[in-house]
């Protein structure tokens, strides 16, 4: 067997979050292949019949069926559980796998959650209709004031679910206290991490109980596949986690598997420059709809309520973050039309600047009243800055506010 350091927590357990994205979970076959090979493998061959029945035991170590371990999978696992600081992690076919695995692997008829009401479309629709189908009562809170979490808490409250920040109001959830507050009432707070990834914060570190990411995001980083995660203690993973997806299968597959590890080897890079980029041109906005034209919700920027907050958890404020357009609707159409650079997609993490409406696309199926209870107007949007260099990105938008009349 090749010597294979990055399977070795003794000796991975040392290196910093940059140096775990690029080798945490190499695991390298006999030829010893630089990059992680690719098993495209649905099932596995056994030497002796003995082999087996010891695997399907749990007394021997091994593969047995891609539902259950997968050799490229397992590598993203230990990687991604590294990265974030976590015992454990199991990918997910999408965010939405993830999300839902992680809510539904705990929680029973009978039980309460306290959601964020700031949440991606998905994210509240498993809230607002999934849960309560299956007799799981839900709060939806302003996940803003810390004394709502506290006042939503019910005998019977199992899980609190946020996003930090939130998509695509970027709300920050004070994670300290909100974590906190979740440990001290025996409540498992879970944080969907995707805006910001471990590379610009990590929840673990502030007493969150489990993670879960859309991988699809920053991780991947270049718009290529659907993927996710759930991390947490070996416990939580292996005991609460794994049973429900062993035997539901919302499986990633190796191949998607591969495609992350590829984005993750360049997630520092990335993720920070993205972050520069989208602060120089949420500066750039804010000049721009000063005059009365709107206002700008970017972490990064002193004007947000929470800017402090995100400042202290997070390294920097990540690539993404909204305006709202007095014009409304017919303004962010015609500002949407009159881009030349900047795509409209409702995709983010993504290598190239997008931008999106959220009421008419990733947040329309809620309803127009749960909508501006969120702060999603007519016109608002969500752009994800990507690599361009930002003065291209300021100029399309510049442009485009022109033509738009803005
Ligand atoms: C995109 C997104 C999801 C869903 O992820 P998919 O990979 O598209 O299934 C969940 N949460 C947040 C915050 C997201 O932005």
């Amino acid at each position: 067997m090749k010597k294979t350091t990055g399977t070795d927590r003794s000796i991975t357990s040392k290196w910093r979050p940059a140096t775990q994205a690029v080798r945490g979970g190499t695991w390298r076959s006999e030829h010893g292949e630089t990059s992680e090979a690719l098993f495209l493998s649905s099932g596995y061959t056994y030497d002796d019949a003995q082999t087996v029945a010891d695997r399907f035991a749990g007394e021997a170590h091994g593969m047995t069926y891609s539902r259950l371990q997968n050799p490229t999978v397992a590598m993203l696992e230990e990687r991604i559980a590294l990265m974030e600081g976590a015992e454990a992690c199991r990918a997910q076919a999408s965010g939405m796998a993830a999300m839902t695995t992680a809510l539904l692997c705990q929680l029973s008829a009978g039980d309460h959650v306290v959601g964020a009401r700031a949440a991606f479309g998905s994210c509240r629709w498993l809230l607002d209709h999934l849960c309560p189908r299956f007799g799981i009562e839900v709060s939806v809170i302003d996940s803003t004031d810390n004394a709502a979490w506290e006042a939503a808490i019910r005998p019977n409250t199992k899980v609190f679910f946020f996003e930090t920040p939130a998509n695509p109001t970027l709300d920050i959830v004070d994670l300290a206290h909100v974590c906190g507050l979740a440990r001290a009432h025996g409540i498992t707070s879970v944080v969907d991490n995707a805006f910001a990834t471990s590379a610009l914060q990590r929840p673990l570190d502030f007493g969150a109980d489990v993670v879960a990411y859309s991988a699809t995001k920053l991780m991947d980083g270049q718009g290529r596949v659907l993927a996710g995660a759930v991390c947490g203690t070996e416990q939580f993973i292996n005991e609460v986690l794994l049973p429900f997806q062993r035997n539901t299968g919302p499986n990633l597959s190796p191949f998607n598997a591969w495609v992350v590890h590829k984005g993750l080897e360049t997630l520092d890079l990335r993720a920070r420059r993205q972050s520069e980029n989208a602060l120089e041109v949420g500066r750039f906005v804010e000049g721009r709809l000063s005059r009365g034209a709107g206002r700008v919700m970017h972490p990064g920027l002193p004007s947000h309520p929470r800017h402090a907050m995100a400042m202290q958890q997070m390294a920097m404020t990540g690539p993404i973050f909204a305006f709202d357009l007095n014009g409304g609707r017919e303004a962010a159409f015609a500002f949407l039309d009159a881009l030349e650079l900047v795509d409209i997609s409702n995709n983010i993490g993504d290598a190239r600047s997008l931008l999106c409406h959220p009421a008419s696309t990733t947040h329309a199926n809620m309803g127009e009243e749960a909508r501006l209870e969120m702060g999603i107007g007519q016109g608002m949007l969500r752009i994800n800055v990507g690599l361009e260099d930002p003065l291209d990105v300021i100029e399309d938008l510049a442009q485009a506010f022109d033509r738009a009349g803005i």
